[in-house]
């Protein structure tokens, strides 16, 4: 088998959202044994079924933070892994806010749906936990929500980091230094640094901080600025030497042994 990475948008920040110029569904990743859902925000659900992807058979859920476009779609998705709540079934993963709710922040899965789930897990920084045949690790964020998460997920075709949204700390070397695949969410093109979020200079100096680069950056949660996202992925690979995709609806990348391989979906 292998694993395989689908996208479901490549949109982020509020007006891509509003206007869903860039679909915001998040990303799943599949293996042999997990069907992870990541960040369903707006749409999420739509974009599975114009792609003809079986919601049902999703079987974990991971939300980074407490932002509606990484989260709105949330319970729907848990209502497929539970089989319309029929069922106690699947894992859900998330940062304290978006379990537990802090301060200003509710929780974003409502304590019905969360009781319906095998397992619900708080994630902070470093935590790890076994996820069916892969086992997953909380990185580090500095964003709006303060106890935001990005992961590190070890499969057995190698890592795949997301770095969910965050400026760039130091501390993100560490976390996805070696991954095969970095997922990450670049809001902006270069040189337009904004604050709590990665622009295309931040993704080229935490690539080049690393020890051991990974194989393929694929750029997501792109603003309305980001009007030409492979201009900003060419930059990017110039200044790297590293693959860089940016990410659309219905791109799907295969991890095999030593290759991968990528296609877009037909909606
Ligand atoms: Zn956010």
């Amino acid at each position: 088998m292998r694993a395989e990475i689908i996208f479901l948008g490549c949109g982020g920040g509020r007006w891509a959202t509003i206007t869903q110029k860039k679909a915001t569904g998040g990303f799943r990743i599949h293996t042999d044994e997990l069907r992870l859902h990541v960040d369903p925000g707006p749409g999420a659900i739509v974009r599975l079924n114009e792609l003809k992807i079986s919601p049902w058979r999703t079987n974990a859920l991971f939300i980074s933070h407490c932002h509606p476009d990484h989260y709105t779609d949330g319970e729907v998705i848990v209502e497929a892994i539970t089989q319309g709540m029929t069922k106690k079934r699947g894992i859900f993963l998330g940062s304290l806010s978006v379990v537990e709710g802090f301060g200003d922040y509710e929780h974003v899965i409502s304590k019905y749906h969360q009781s319906k789930l095998e397992e619900v897990k708080i994630l902070y920084p470093k935590d790890e936990v076994e996820l069916y045949d892969t086992k997953i690790r909380a990185t580090h964020t500095k964003h709006g929500d303060p106890f935001g998460i990005g992961f590190r997920l070890y499969t057995r075709y190698g890592d795949i980091g997301y770095t969910s949204d965050t400026e760039f700390i130091s501390e993100l070397i560490e976390d996805f230094d070696g991954v095969r695949i970095l997922i990450a969410n670049i809001v902006r093109k270069k040189n337009e640094r904004i604050k709590g979020h990665l622009c295309s200079n931040d993704a080229i100096d935490l690539i080049n901080s690393m020890n051991k680069k990974p194989e393929l950056l694929i750029m997501t949660h792109m603003g309305i600025k980001m009007t030409n996202p492979q201009l900003e992925a060419e930059y990017i690979s110039q200044n790297t030497g590293v693959d860089v995709i940016p990410a659309r609806l219905g791109l799907k990348i295969e991890l095999l042994n030593g290759k991968y391989r990528y296609q877009l979906l037909k909606q």
